[in-house]
């Protein structure tokens, strides 16, 4: 039992960094939501999140983000994010509170199939009707276009979805070739 509760611990791999008390014990025994501590940024996973001095805020050392807290419900808003993600600390890790951003998760699924599926729907159904001559040159030329559309499409569908559902990883990469970007710049 105790060493499934350890493995369990280790596996979050979200422990706020220091005076970090044992894991092992009830739920309740687990330190709480406080200024004084650093925790793992929820947005980015890179940074740390540390308070604001003088402010009911945390900030992020990597990403930059800002958060407001909410002490009695154990919780943090990303404030200045497209996306007003809630996360509550359950004592080891970030748990995300769901938003009701229903309407917004749906166009962006609806246009995203919509987006990867008719252009090239379009360029074999014009492929189909009017084939080019056998043994013509370039006959292949349509196949070519049909599956350029569609992995230009895909690609462009899937930068939508990991900017709507803010990936943790990718906001670091997109941070890390930021910041390199700039240095080259220097
Ligand atoms: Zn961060």
């Amino acid at each position: 039992m105790k060493t499934e509760h350890l493995q369990n611990f280790y596996n979050q791999g979200m422990q706020p960094s220091s005076n970090y008390h044992s894991p092992i014990g009830p739920e309740s025994n687990y330190p709480g939501l406080s200024y004084q501590e650093t925790y793992t940024c929820p947005v980015c996973r890179h940074g740390q999140i540390e308070a604001l001095t003088l402010m009911d805020a945390f900030a992020c050392n990597f990403c930059r983000h800002i958060f407001t807290t909410n002490l009695q419900e154990q919780s943090i808003r990303v404030e200045d994010s497209s996306q007003p993600f809630i996360w509550r600390w359950t004592g080891r890790n970030w748990r995300p509170v769901q938003q009701d951003d229903f309407d917004l998760t749906l166009v962006i699924w609806l246009v995203g199939t919509a987006l990867i599926m008719l252009p090239p729907a379009l360029i074999w159904l014009s492929y189909h009707t009017f084939p080019p001559l056998p043994g013509s040159t370039g006959y292949w030329f349509p196949i070519l276009w049909t599956a350029l559309t569609f992995l230009f499409h895909f690609v462009l569908v899937l930068w939508l979805l990991v900017e709507h559902y803010q990936l943790p990883s990718y906001i670091a990469l997109r941070i890390q070739l930021q910041r390199w970007l700039e240095q080259r710049e220097r």
